[in-house]
């Protein structure tokens, strides 16, 4: 291990000083079983699972994986924009680090293995409910194409969880699980806050130094003030393509706090994340964000930079010049802009963004939202045809919330702005079937609606694993037309309309 480990071993929840992270051991689950692994991971991996107990035992926690000394990882963050000072792996537990055939050293996490000393008041558990939602998503987010950490398996422990989902003060017994998620880094913006605002410059120079040495090599050998700036400017670059994927997609996080920013651009941590259904940029799937809803669809650009922000902050004493930085986040901005734009472009099936004005989009989304439309179900309909009203007119009917009477008093407005639209496309360059192929590459049929992952809990719960396994395999292809799956392809039933996922 190149960086400084806690010398203490305790599991008992503490202040850990001058460390990167701490030996800790999983608790013993008491009666492991699987409910899910990753086959398509796996194969990417090159590895294959020949004793499928051996490897319940070591997604467990039940038994380490190679005599590795596990450990749990250090750093603070700034959550719902006010500094928290230590926060750290309070349920997440290394097991393992392997070199495998893509040259990729792969960091083996287990969720909800039990206390660490960074568990603070918690019990360093997981449910099953929080479980299958990340299981599900960070893979669907991969096969997506969106940079996320992944997913290996999904175990229950055994165990009793209790956890007041509602609340209410009446906390219930859930079935416990862990996710074994895993990632080339887990190291998040607040691992470098954490020293920073501890005025621990050594260690926050070593970190920087082993991030830079691993996972930006590129950056070359040099440890100076330009190196650091680079890796900086790296990583706002990273998190903006990350957030240009979100907005595609429609995946809002709901947690943006910046230990929740993984330092390779990676999405990370799925708690009460959502898919945006109608389009609203002002939903958020967080009921807890309780300073007024900071973490919205809308707003993730915008809470990107700030936690880049916090981030230079942190990088601050390692560089000493405010401009530069400065120079940085403001590029942020800009560039946000212009990637977005060209992304909205693409996904209307302009790829000459150049002579789409901004407002043509601005006008799209105003009317998405203001006709309740489902964002999914209308970028694919219109990637089936755009040269035709009607069927553009077909898809918003598919695709509203409202009901018929209502949206028909829409249709002008349609209209215009797909006379607009059509002087853009007739300015267009490639053929027809080609831009056909690219829009449905960025317009998913598939996404991971809230009541899909609560039916799979729900029949989890009663260790009926088929609807998992058909999510898992329908999430592995969104972007192709799977027969029988069209269920899968409908808005929302009405039932699920203010249902949100639980992260705890
Ligand atoms: P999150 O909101 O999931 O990003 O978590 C913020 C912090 O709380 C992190 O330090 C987590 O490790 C910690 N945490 C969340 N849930 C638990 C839990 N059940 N037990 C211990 N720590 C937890
Ligand atoms: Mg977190
Ligand atoms: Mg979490």
């Amino acid at each position: 291990k190149e960086l400084p480990a806690d010398p203490v071993m305790d599991n008992r929840s503490r202040q850990v000083f001058n460390a990167c992270f701490s030996f800790v051991k999983p608790l013993q689950p008491s009666n492991p079983s699987l409910v899910h692994s990753s086959k398509n991971f796996t194969d990417e991996l090159g590895v294959s699972i020949k004793d499928e107990a051996k490897l319940v035992q070591v997604m467990s926690g039940a038994a380490a994986f190679n005599g590795f000394e596990s450990y749990a990882m250090c750093y603070g963050g700034h959550q719902f924009g006010n500094w928290a000072g230590q926060l750290g792996d309070g349920r997440a537990i290394n097991i393992a680090e392997v070199d495998l055939k893509d040259g990729i050293n792969w960091k083996f996490q287990l969720k909800g293995a039990g206390p660490t000393p960074y568990s603070r008041n918690s019990d360093g558990l997981a449910v099953l409910r929080s479980s299958v939602r990340e299981y599900l998503c960070s893979e669907a987010m991969h096969h997506l194409g969106v940079p996320t950490t992944r997913a290996l398996s999904l175990v229950k422990t055994g165990d009793l969880v209790r956890r007041d989902i509602m609340y209410d003060g009446n906390p219930e017994n859930e079935q416990g699980a862990i996710v074994c998620r895993v990632s080339p880094s887990f190291i998040r913006f607040g691992n470098f806050e954490i020293f920073a605002s501890r005025q621990d410059k050594e260690n926050l120079q070593k970190l920087v130094d082993y991030t830079i040495k691993h996972h930006y090599p590129h950056l070359g050998e040099a440890r100076d003030k330009s190196t650091y700036l680079k890796f900086f400017e790296d990583v706002a670059d990273r998190t903006l393509e990350m957030i240009v994927h979100w907005q595609r997609v429609g995946f809002v996080h709901g947690v943006m706090n910046t230990d929740n920013m993984s330092i390779l651009g990676l999405t990370i941590d799925y708690g009460p994340y959502g898919w945006l259904e109608d389009y609203d940029p002002l939903w958020t799937p967080n009921t807890t964000d309780a300073q007024g809803k900071r973490y919205r669809f809308g707003h993730q650009p915008d809470i990107a930079l700030w936690n880049l922000v916090q981030l230079a902050n942190a990088l601050y004493p390692l560089i000493e010049e405010v401009e530069p930085l400065q120079t940085i986040l403001e590029k942020f901005r800009t560039n946000f802009q212009a990637n977005y734009h060209k992304m909205m472009c693409g996904k209307l099936g302009l790829f000459s963004e150049e002579n789409v004005p901004k407002e043509f989009i601005q006008n799209v989304e105003n009317l998405l939202e203001q006709w309740e439309i489902d964002m999914t179900i209308f970028f694919r309909e219109f990637s089936k045809n755009i040269t035709d009203f009607d069927m553009l007119w077909e898809g918003i009917l598919k695709s509203s919330y409202l009901d018929i009477k209502k949206l028909e008093t829409g249709r002008k407005d349609w209209a215009v702005w797909f006379d607009s639209f059509s002087n853009y496309l007739a300015q267009e360059k490639i053929s027809m079937d080609e831009r056909i192929i690219k829009m449905k590459a960025l317009n998913p049929k598939y996404v991971l609606r809230n009541y899909m992952a609560q039916l799979a809990i729900d029949d989890a719960e009663n260790n009926d694993y088929n609807l998992l396994d058909e999510l898992y395999q329908l999430l592995s292809k969104p972007y192709e037309e799977q027969s029988g799956m069209e269920k899968w392809y409908a808005k929302r039933p009405d039932w699920a309309k203010h249902k949100v996922g639980c992260s705890m």
